[in-house]
């Protein structure tokens, strides 16, 4: 069945409608979203929609997460499909916050994203994380939910999250949400969209390179450099010439890791024509057996 789905615009009638939820009782999951939403976020929401009693979706695109000359102004916006998908998804509410409901007054940042903000995706977007930190924060303050919904496509932004909830301690679980793939294997983005045929077909190379990474780990490969190079080469022969990072590194701490004799999460950013992609997996290195004396 699918539930009557409350699609608030303003922060009272969030509040309204948060508060009859409350009434009911039950757990609320809150997953935030930017919109333009695709099969990725529906999971989050579907996964949800399964472990607890109540679901609120936000779509806000944030004006603080984006950079000078970045594509807050062309972003997808879509929001007739996004209602229909969070309804069939089984939400109970959407929030469509105008930026007054969601920074008041404030015109920038409040929230530090610290060192997990500076590397990887925060040196190529500076402020980015800062922009995401702040957003949530408000987002969580204003919904007040029991568990938050993320995915793990942005893992970054995941870790970012974390250590924002545990240092401002706020009252919410955070629940990881696996990364959904097209067929190819591509993982889901609204901005996919910005890509044509060609790019489309030069950023799958993406998926197959981090296949690759799992085969060389799986075959015994415990340098991550060497790794590092696999994924490399599987993208420039996929015709990804433009390579932002390969990463390895530690999945609390983000720092870079030499020898893959512990799990570690490998991080590719690429742009593929005008676009901005990014993946990640974890790498499992098989256990090494004891040598027997
Ligand atoms: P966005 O609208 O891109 O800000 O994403 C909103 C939430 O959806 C974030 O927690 C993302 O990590 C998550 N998300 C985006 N794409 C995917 C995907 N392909 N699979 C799972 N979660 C995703």
């Amino acid at each position: 069945m699918i539930a009557q789905l409350v699609v608030a615009s303003t922060r009272a009638e969030l509040d309204d409608a948060v508060a009859r939820l409350r009434l009911d009782g039950g757990t609320v999951a809150f997953v935030p979203t930017m919109g333009a939403l695709h099969d990725g976020h529906a999971e989050l929401v579907r996964r949800a929609r399964a472990e607890c009693a109540n679901v609120v979706v936000s779509a806000y695109v944030n004006p603080l997460q984006f950079g000078a000359g970045e594509d807050l102004d062309r972003y997808p916006r879509t929001p007739d499909a996004d209602a229909a998908i969070v309804a069939r998804a089984g939400a109970d509410v959407l929030w469509r916050p105008g930026d007054d409901d969601v920074h008041g007054a404030s015109a920038g940042p409040a929230e530090r994203a610290g060192g997990l903000g500076a590397v990887l995706e925060g040196l190529a977007r500076p402020g980015h994380f800062d922009g995401v930190a702040t957003v949530v924060a408000r987002l969580l303050r204003a919904v007040a939910p029991d568990v938050l919904y993320l995915g793990e496509k942005d893992f970054q932004q995941l870790a970012v999250v974390r250590a924002l909830v545990d240092r401002l301690g706020l009252p919410v679980r955070v629940r990881a949400v696996p990364t959904v793939r097209d067929v190819d294997g591509l993982a889901l983005s609204s901005r996919n969209a910005y890509l044509d045929a060609d790019d489309r077909c030069r950023a799958a190379s993406i998926p197959r390179a981090l296949d690759a990474a799992t085969t060389s780990v799986a075959a015994g490969e415990r340098s991550a450099a060497a790794v590092q190079a696999v994924v490399l080469d599987a993208l420039t022969d996929g015709g990804v010439q433009d390579v932002d990072y390969v990463a390895i590194v530690d999945p609390l701490t983000l720092d870079p890791v030499d020898r893959l004799d512990h799990p570690a999460q490998l991080l590719v950013a690429v742009r593929v024509g005008a676009t901005r992609l990014i993946d990640n997996l974890r790498l499992d290195p098989p256990h090494v057996p004891r040598e027997t004396p």
